[in-house]
């Protein structure tokens, strides 16, 4: 049976608290409660949820504190976060976007507003899953056995430029800006600078030998995998 994904509510209101669970839990979530900053710490240190909700007036550390304290701790760091704020408090938000969350929403809300941004943060954070084989051009990759090959010879490439070209291969010919890359590959751009995905390109085209100028710059826009690279055709 799959897993029902796990929402930790840190809420110090038990009527909110309890009205959020149990939505939640009539629409496939498995929710738990924690009333303030301390508790919720407990909760993350024995099981790590797959969403907080992360009420911004609380006793003790307030939610900016605690969005700040988890966004630095790398065992909490990918766990998307979801600000509940007060109706108007805009500079809160901005605040809250800044200290690491991931989207807020302003209270009260309706039911289909909160389940549709907690779907819309695990959807981000998923990255695009690698399950099969690839063949443009040159170029062959197998996701089973993560294997590359060129012209039939094998390509070592490092675990990000695979999943980079696998992206790339199964979405050849069209033109990907970063962010675009960062959201497909890496599941998640908030806390990525959109130069890595230069890095890694680099890095790719590199491994790729002869057959790296497929993976084409295009100018303003992003990065192109084709099977007729300009560099080659020219040559
Ligand atoms: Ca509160």
């Amino acid at each position: 049976m799959k897993r029902l994904p796990r929402v930790l509510i840190v809420e110090d209101e038990p009527a909110i608290a309890e009205l959020i669970a149990v939505n939640l839990r009539h629409n496939g979530f498995s929710p738990i409660w924690s009333e303030d900053g301390d508790s919720a710490q407990r909760e993350l240190d024995a099981i790590l949820p797959d969403v907080i909700l992360l009420d911004w007036m609380l006793p003790g550390q307030s939610g900016l504190a605690l969005a700040r304290k988890w966004r630095a701790d790398s065992r909490t760091k990918p766990i998307p976060i979801l600000m509940l704020t007060a109706r108007g408090d805009e500079p809160d938000k901005v605040a809250g976007l800044d200290a690491g969350a991931d989207d807020y929403i302003t209270k009260p809300f309706s039911t289909q507003e909160l389940l549709a941004r907690i779907r819309a943060v695990l959807r981000r954070r998923a990255p695009e899953q690698l399950s099969d084989s690839v063949s443009i051009g040159v170029l062959t990759l197998d996701a089973a056995t993560h294997r590359v090959t060129c012209q039939e010879q094998p390509v070592k490439v490092g675990p990000t430029e695979f999943k980079l070209l696998h992206y790339l291969m199964k979405h050849p010919e069209r033109v990907h800006s970063r962010s675009q890359l960062l959201d497909k590959v890496w599941g998640d751009h908030v806390f990525i600078e959109e130069r890595t995905v230069d890095v890694h390109v680099k890095r790719l085209r590199e491994a790729l030998g002869m057959a790296g100028a497929m993976v084409e710059t295009v100018r303003g826009a992003g990065y192109r995998l084709t099977a007729q690279p300009k560099a080659l055709l020219q040559a």
